[in-house]
């Protein structure tokens, strides 16, 4: 009998391809920097989870540093003292599958399984049956289960104080009759696991619930993906299944609304298509011209006093001005200390920002964070709001007057770029790379075990990145102008 873990038997119930992967070919896995920030929202998520059912800290948390085996006896060991107490991480296993509960309270018989999300989703209900499958033969049969999720409405008080921030949802009825249906899940999983790497269609399945990390194994290394078509993704698998893997491949008639229509033709062309529209509108705009770029901290867990769970909250600036066409000069901002940088950036950045001018964005996010700013400052909220009256998006005038193939169906600043300036390519950036990869960079620069010389090391890369975005923006006005 082969030992599945329960994430592995996840994986499975995702595609049974993944779990065969997972098992053989570990290697091939690419890990996103969105996937490793969501693994270290689990571990916070379930320290805090750790706090607020054990306040009097009365329970043992199984570690599992020395493996599953020894978790597996300091569970039997915990379970076999008088003591009633919560245990964290208890591991369990029947017929091979093994599982680590978040949290069991013995007193109320309750398993709680605890995640970061806002809201119950169906992968959430299947993850808990399979563990109440576990827990039917061991010593610790679960009375009832428990979804603990994040509340969306919570406003943190401060002081460490976090009760409120979990919401429970009863499960017990939604589980109903998945519980029985593990054993059959397992049996075909341990299965497909010891044969031969099985085959697996490429569709939805790959990015729901979880994004795989063997996309680039699986889906076909072709020019124009047929999942990157505009609004194609619910009519994906049937196109697939009828064998279409290519944009062009698709008749016109199966392509879809206009957005789809441009992709389609330029991927058919192999032609940028561009009217002059983005050249008039920015012609118009007057000098000097500011180009702005936020890079914000959000999470579950917030951080300071008077924040929401995933409120984005603003940690850094870049500011390019160009106060007459190719004069340059630019100014940033990055907060060091790991308090709540409000008010020094938002200080900050009005002093380098002028009274006039129009103040160019790349999507509506900066807008949403000088309002963050102006709602913790409201000492300053109008002068924020004289930037938000300045401010400029070129995404939809980009949008409206150019694509070219290579951005394969998005209007991202990171797939125009490699199109209209090669050489500012986001790839070529060492470390911070994009929006995730710059909160994970943050947090651990801020965190106060971080060594010195790392802690600049991540500073230098969070400055170089910001700065690149508002490049790209200079660049791209420029390709326009
Ligand atoms: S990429 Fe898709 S088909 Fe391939 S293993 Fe992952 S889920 Fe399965």
């Amino acid at each position: 009998m082969t030992g599945l873990s329960k994430s592995r038997l996840m994986s499975f119930l995702q595609c049974p391809k993944r779990l065969w992967l997972e098992k053989h070919q570990p290697e091939l896995a690419q890990i996103s920097a969105a996937t490793e920030a969501a693994f270290a929202t689990g571990h916070e998520i379930g320290a805090i989870a750790r706090q607020l059912y054990d306040p009097e800290r009365t329970g043992t948390l199984i570690s599992g540093a020395d493996g599953m085996a020894a978790a597996l006896r300091d569970t039997a060991a915990a379970l076999a003292t008088p003591a009633v107490t919560p245990l964290f991480e208890a591991t369990f296993e029947r017929e091979g599958l093994l599982i680590r509960a978040d949290v069991l309270d013995r007193q109320a018989g309750r398993l709680i399984e605890v995640k970061s999300s806002t809201a119950c989703k169906d992968e959430h209900v299947t993850d808990c049956a399979i563990q109440v499958w576990v827990l039917e033969t061991s010593a610790v049969p679960p009375e009832s289960v428990v979804l603990a999720h994040v509340n969306n409405q919570f406003v943190y008080q401060g002081e460490g104080d976090y009760r409120g921030l979990l919401v429970e949802k009863d499960l017990d009825a939604a589980i109903g009759a998945q519980t029985h249906r593990v054993p059959d899940w397992l049996a075909d999983a341990q299965r497909k696991v010891t044969g031969d790497c099985p085959d697996a269609a490429i569709g939805r399945r790959c990015r729901t619930p979880y994004d795989c990390p063997f996309i680039a194994q699986c889906w076909p290394d072709t020019d124009y993906p047929l999942g990157t078509l505009p609004g194609v993704s619910g009519r994906l698998d049937a196109l697939l299944a009828e064998g279409y893997k290519d944009v062009r491949e698709l008749p016109a008639a199966r392509v879809g609304g206009r957005e789809a229509q441009r992709v389609w033709r330029a991927a058919r062309s192999g032609q940028p298509e561009m009217n002059d529209s983005a050249c008039k509108e920015l012609a118009a705009l007057g000098w000097p011209r500011y180009y702005l770029d936020f890079e914000t901290i959000g999470g579950p867990i917030p951080r300071w006093a008077g924040t929401r769970p995933y409120q984005p909250i603003p940690f850094q600036w870049s500011l390019h001005v160009e106060a007459l066409p190719g004069r340059l000069e630019h100014a940033e901002f990055l907060d060091p200390g790991g308090e709540l940088p409000a008010r020094a950036i938002a200080t900050a950045l009005l002093a380098a920002i002028g009274t006039e001018g129009p103040v160019l964005t790349w999507s509506s996010y900066e807008k949403q964070c000088l309002g963050t700013l102006a709602g913790f400052c409201p000492e300053l909220a109008e002068a924020l709001a004289a930037v938000v009256g300045r401010l400029v998006d070129l995404l939809p005038i980009v949008k409206r007057a150019y694509y070219h193939p290579a951005m394969q169906g998005s209007w991202s600043i990171k797939a125009l770029l490699p199109v209209i300036a090669p050489e500012l390519d986001y790839a070529q950036l060492k470390g911070v790379r994009d929006g995730s990869g710059a909160q994970l960079a943050w947090a651990e620069a801020v965190a106060p075990q971080t060594a010195a010389a790392r802690r600049s090391e991540l500073r230098e890369q969070l400055l170089r990145y910001c700065a690149h975005d508002t490049l790209a923006m200079v660049r791209v006005v420029h390709f326009f102008s």
